[in-house]
């Protein structure tokens, strides 16, 4: 597909939507309310909003290769949603057949240097032996280390911080 092409199929699904919603766009700009904040995958395969059937205003995404927050727009994405929409659950949400996770297995494997992604991922690979599993573990322990804000807000009873691995094959959700 050349890039025009992409670009107004972009368009055009964007004139569906506007289309077809059934909600009055105006009410979101009151605010945003979202019952969750998840931490997901940028794989084309694993869209939040879709898979746990959630509309707009619903789920505060932050999406990133491998869901991984190691940086820290990532981390300070995630503390907004926390500190400032009060969501009480943050999601960690890994999926199989993960190409993040993959290219750390080769990585190590071949014993090349991936990256920050590769480094961040693979140093979670000893907290279970399926290692979609263990980076969802990982960011998991990491986050409250990694955010006073997340931190305090777990200590404190107002968020709950859970891990999860979406199947590609059934759509189902497990937590881990
Ligand atoms: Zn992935």
């Amino acid at each position: 597909m050349k890039p025009v092409e992409a670009m107004n199929d972009l368009i055009e699904g964007n004139g569906r939507f506007i289309e077809k919603t059934d909600s009055d766009l105006r009410e979101h700009v009151k605010g945003q309310w979202p019952k969750a904040v998840i931490l997901s995958c940028s794989d084309s395969r694993v869209v939040p909003e879709i898979i746990f059937d959630q509309g707009i205003g619903e789920v505060f995404t932050v999406v990133v290769a491998g869901n991984v927050a190691s940086d820290d727009t990532v981390i300070q994405s995630i503390e907004y949603a926390v500190a400032h929409l009060d969501v009480p659950l943050l999601l960690v949400m890994g999926h199989n057949h993960c190409g993040a996770v993959a290219l750390t297995e080769k990585c190590m494997a071949e014993d090349v240097d991936g990256g920050a992604l590769v480094d961040e991922i693979s140093a979670g690979f000893d907290l279970d032996k399926d290692h979609i599993v263990a980076n969802v573990k990982r960011q998991c322990k990491m986050l409250p280390i990694r955010s006073e804000i997340i931190a305090n807000a777990i200590s404190s009873g107002d968020l709950a911080l859970m891990g999860a691995v979406y199947d590609l094959e059934s759509g189902r959700v497990n937590l881990i």
